[in-house]
């Protein structure tokens, strides 16, 4: 197995898009060298994007952030302007693993590692994220949403790399935030995780994104959801219609974590307190 460690993202694009046999591209490594270890993998080359610089800022731009796709769950913590503007984003990553987990771990490593219960990227689909991806003849723009296909699958063609996530810029009176249960209490794998973004305009809800994680084969923006709560202050009745287009979304798998039933019961628990947390953080008041 080669090792190789670019410094420009052309680069390592083109390491990758040439090498006939199989290559990775290598974040903080806490999925793949895993995978390496249990000899699930056989890679001919590991392409290590840590040492791009543009790949590790966090910049603020004219329309909202980007972020480096090697910046760890730990950079992005110690972030002020981030953890101001994107709460939800932050305590999602944040949630990764466990210190030494925190320390190499990537939002994009999360998102293409493609794990259903995957927890950054419910948060990043609920802020309207965008990936920049980079291909040997083209740089394009792509939804979060879009990204993973399956469990284990991302709509990454060959060659390509996502360079940073965007996050757009936060109107006044917003707010967003992540839940998840975990039969245990660190150190777990979501059985549901919800994200709830929104802002509010003359005290009602004026837009909103709804996304649900460990429930369906991918995460999911949930439309239905966001609709039961625009226009509303989140009375009951608007948490009880979010929770019912949460439960109804859900096609979760049964396993030793939590069952079908209980999954999507705990998907409309779970997106009642996010609402509110997220409704709090924009100032809004029932
Ligand atoms: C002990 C432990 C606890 C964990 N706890 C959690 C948890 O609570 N929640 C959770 O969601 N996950 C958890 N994970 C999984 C893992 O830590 C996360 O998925 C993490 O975010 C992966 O990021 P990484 O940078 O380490 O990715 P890597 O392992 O470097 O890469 C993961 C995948 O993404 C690809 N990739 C990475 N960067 C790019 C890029 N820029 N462009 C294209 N492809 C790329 C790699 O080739 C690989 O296929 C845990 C893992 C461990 C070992």
């Amino acid at each position: 197995m080669r090792y190789e460690s670019p410094k420009t993202t052309r680069e390592a694009v083109t390491l990758l898009s040439k090498e006939k046999g199989e290559a990775f591209v290598l974040a903080g490594g806490t999925d793949l060298l895993v995978r390496l270890r249990m000899d699930m993998i056989d890679p001919d080359l590991m392409i290590d994007i840590k040492r791009i610089p543009a790949m590790n800022e966090i910049k603020k731009t004219a329309t909202g952030f980007k972020i480096g796709a090697a910046v760890s769950g730990r950079q992005l913590g110690a972030s002020k302007a981030l953890v101001k503007a994107w709460p939800g984003v932050v305590e999602a990553t944040n949630l990764i693993g466990s210190d030494q987990i925190q320390g190499r771990c990537t939002m994009v490593g999360n998102l293409c590692n493609a794990s259903p219960a995957a927890d950054s990227v419910p948060a990043m689909i609920a802020a309207g994220a965008k990936a920049v991806v980079v291909g040997k003849a083209k740089r394009r723009t792509v939804a979060v949403e879009n990204i993973v296909t399956g469990p284990g699958q991302t709509s990454l063609a060959k060659g390509e790399i996502i360079e940073a996530i965007t996050l757009p810029k936060r109107p006044a009176k917003s707010g967003d935030a992540y839940l998840r249960f975990i039969p245990r209490t660190e150190m777990d794998i979501a059985v549901v995780g919800v994200a709830v973004s929104l802002t509010c305009k003359r005290g009602v809800i004026d837009r909103a994104r709804v996304s649900l994680g460990a429930v369906a084969p991918t995460p999911l923006l949930v439309k239905q959801a966001a609709a039961a709560i625009i226009g509303t202050k989140l009375d009951k009745e608007a948490l009880e219609n979010l929770a019912a287009a949460c439960s109804a979304a859900c096609n979760p798998i049964d396993d030793k974590r939590g069952t079908v039933e209980y999954r999507v019961r705990v998907a409309g628990v779970l997106a009642k307190r996010a609402a509110n947390i997220a409704f709090e953080r924009a100032g809004g008041k029932k």
